[in-house]
């Protein structure tokens, strides 16, 4: 008959006892070290805030502090344009002329980058509300009628059929929707440029398409990005900030929404924005 060993199972017990205090101990030591990276993730994540609070207020304050010089650098040009204060000679108004439109395209980058710190820092308002395509599409037709100036390029918004009413941030898709229109305006010497909506489920794409330059493919990926612009000679004569793309693309995202773009050189672009009919909360 078999029988346990009193000494045995002394020592058994003794030799398991001590290897649960070893497994313990190592386990401390293991929480010991998660805890320490836990630590300096948590150093490191407050940082990364930091850091991306510092960039966006110093944008903010930067873009705060340039409009006033920049609004009264404009309003003077403005004086001197108006002949106020007597005449000017043709090469003067040539060159107040210049120092306006400079200003302005100064002043429209101030204004791109204060809205993108202010997307990054998480500071934009999303206001939806119940609103027609009708009267979107008819804005903007408004807004452009003033600057279509060259008779070559049709400026066309087809009529939306069957779209329902849109719960949105009517402003922030009309953003998106003017830099790509006043973009496809630039990059069109001749021909089109058309505005148009497709419902697709819940989802509804607006499209801006062009019979302009083009842009090659190696930048399709790049140009929604911050300060990206496409090297070839008509893109750098209009230069503009490279800032316009990017924050469409964000105020998409904020809608819920994505951009899209699809387009061959020498035949034209199409740049589309898809949100939801109805932004969820
Ligand atoms: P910006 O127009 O201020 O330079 P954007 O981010 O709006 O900045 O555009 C980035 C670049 O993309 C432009 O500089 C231009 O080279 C190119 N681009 C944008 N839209 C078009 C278009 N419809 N056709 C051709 N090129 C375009």
């Amino acid at each position: 008959m078999a029988s346990t060993d009193p000494p045995d199972l002394t020592h058994a017990l003794e030799a398991s006892r001590r290897e649960a205090h070893e497994l313990r101990a190592e386990l401390e030591e293991t929480n010991r070290g998660v805890l320490a990276l836990y630590a300096e993730l948590d150093a490191q994540a407050d940082q990364l805030r930091q850091a991306t609070e510092l960039k966006s207020r110093f944008l903010a304050y930067m873009s705060h502090e340039f409009r006033t010089p920049i609004n009264s650098i404009r309003s003077i040009a403005r004086l001197l344009i108006d002949r106020v204060d007597g005449p000017l000679t043709e090469e003067q108004a040539r060159q107040v002329e210049f120092i306006q439109q400079n200003a302005t395209e100064f002043a429209e980058m101030v204004d791109d980058l204060l809205d993108l710190a202010k997307v990054e820092a998480g500071r934009v308002e999303i206001s939806p509300a119940w609103f027609e395509m009708v009267d979107l599409f008819s804005a903007l037709r408004g807004m452009f009628k003033p600057v279509l100036t060259n008779p070559a390029v049709n400026l066309v918004f087809e009529e939306p059929r069957d779209v329902p009413k849109l719960y949105t941030d009517d402003r922030k898709l009309s953003q998106i929707l003017r830099n790509f229109i006043s973009n496809a305006l630039k990059f069109t010497p001749k021909g089109e440029v058309r505005v148009s909506a497709l419902l697709q489920g819940d989802r509804i794409t607006f499209s801006v398409t062009d019979t302009g330059i083009g842009i090659a493919p190696e930048f399709h990926n790049t140009i929604f990005q911050d300060f990206a612009q496409v090297r070839s000679p008509l893109q750098k004569r209009l230069r503009g900030t490279g800032l316009g793309l990017s924050l469409s693309k964000k105020l998409a995202e904020l809608l819920g929404g994505s951009v899209a773009l699809e387009s061959e050189p020498g035949k034209g672009s199409v740049f589309s924005v898809t949100i939801p009919v109805q932004l969820q909360p």
